[in-house]
């Protein structure tokens, strides 16, 4: 069978390969629908980032899944014909306190591994193994949309954590959101503001394209252009997706007072501007604004997010889909094309 893999810290080393045994460990089968293509895996087949399994020079790529179970032991709470997206990270083996407890996304000696990413293999391969606790089932009405389910897991996270930041007052009731950034994550933060009832801008440099229509189509209130276009707009929670260093200076000063900022794009480094943190204190402190950072996810936001997108609108969630690449053009998938928003590399059909 194929497996898309690459050598991490080798530049454009990705390429197809057949490999014998289904990707990973398990005791659930799967075959592979489809993976997302994420800016973690540009940044690893570019040779920035990814590790490969020990012992190991090549890593299998794919982190954002959906598959269909081939067959999977009795009590494990899956059966043959189940759709299933794969849970991202493992938990370090020693396990630190957070892992121990299932917070794996809270892992605080780094030792966690992650499928596709960090030492273990990911899901790009025609089938692949799993262990049913990592295994998350998905609404069978989604079909492949459910490779949708990681990117929302993440978001679902960054907002678990701004509400419970926030109910440090009982006073709290937010209701105007801000998330900066249009790609899958981004819009992905702007539903589940959205299904929370709030009213939600979402900001990115772009002014066309298929951005601005899918936030308006969830009801988000879309600002393109340059970051100074938001005003004097002041969020009670703001979700930053973007990375990039401009955004994350105006974000953290622009919520309102007791305000959350949800730091969830992780920049590349290497651009600096001035910003001066005296002014920024001074307003964190005097309006017990809270800024924190947001990765990965723990099996409860894996719920939360099969949850948000068995609720929303299925023909939206398809059009944030924009390009369906077969496995065998799988170099088109990873060269970014500029109206791209989830690009994803077919494996199989859903029906
Ligand atoms: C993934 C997360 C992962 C992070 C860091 C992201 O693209 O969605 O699950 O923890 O990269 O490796």
């Amino acid at each position: 069978m194929r497996a898309l893999v690459t050598r991490p810290g080798v530049a454009n080393s990705v390429r197809l390969v057949d490999v014998n045994e289904p990707a990973g460990d398990g005791a659930v089968l799967a075959q592979t629908l489809a993976v997302g293509v994420c800016g973690t895996d540009i940044e690893i087949i570019d040779g920035h980032y990814g590790w490969a399994p020990p012992g190991r020079q090549e890593l299998i790529l794919g982190h954002e899944s959906i598959a269909r179970v081939i067959s999977a032991p009795e009590g494990s709470g899956l059966s043959a014909g189940d759709l299933i997206a794969g849970i991202v990270r493992r938990p370090d083996p020693v396990p630190c306190p957070y892992c121990a407890i299932g917070e794996w996304d809270m892992c605080s000696n780094g030792r966690y591994t992650e499928r596709g990413i960090k030492q273990r293999d990911g899901y790009g391969a025609e089938q692949i193994r799993i262990e049913p606790e990592f295994a998350v089932r998905v609404d069978p009405a989604l079909g492949v949309l459910g490779v949708l389910l990681e990117p929302t897991s993440v978001v679902a996270k960054a907002w678990d954590h701004a509400e419970r930041i926030g109910h440090r007052s009982r006073a709290w009731h937010p209701r105007v959101a801000l998330v900066t950034g249009a790609g899958p994550i981004g819009l992905l933060a702007a539903l589940l503001g959205r299904q929370r009832g709030l009213e939600v801008h979402v900001y990115d440099r772009v002014t066309s394209g298929p951005k601005p229509d899918l936030a308006r189509s969830i009801g988000a209130r879309y600002h393109g252009g340059d970051i100074a276009v938001l005003g004097d707009l002041r969020p009670d929670v703001i979700i930053e997706c973007t990375g990039a260093t401009p955004v994350i200076a105006d974000v953290v000063t622009r919520s309102g007072a007791s305000g959350i900022v949800c730091l969830a794009g992780v920049s590349s480094g290497g651009h600096t501007i001035n910003l001066d943190l005296g002014v920024v204190n001074a307003r964190m402190v005097l309006e017990n604004d809270a800024v924190f950072g947001s990765v990965n996810a723990n099996r409860s936001h894996y719920d939360l997010a099969a949850a948000a997108l068995a609720a929303a609108d299925h023909a939206w969630l398809a059009r944030l889909i924009t390009r369906r690449v077969p496995l065998t053009g799988f170099r088109d998938a990873l060269a970014r094309q500029p109206d791209d928003v989830k690009v994803i590399i077919q494996f199989a059909h859903a029906a």
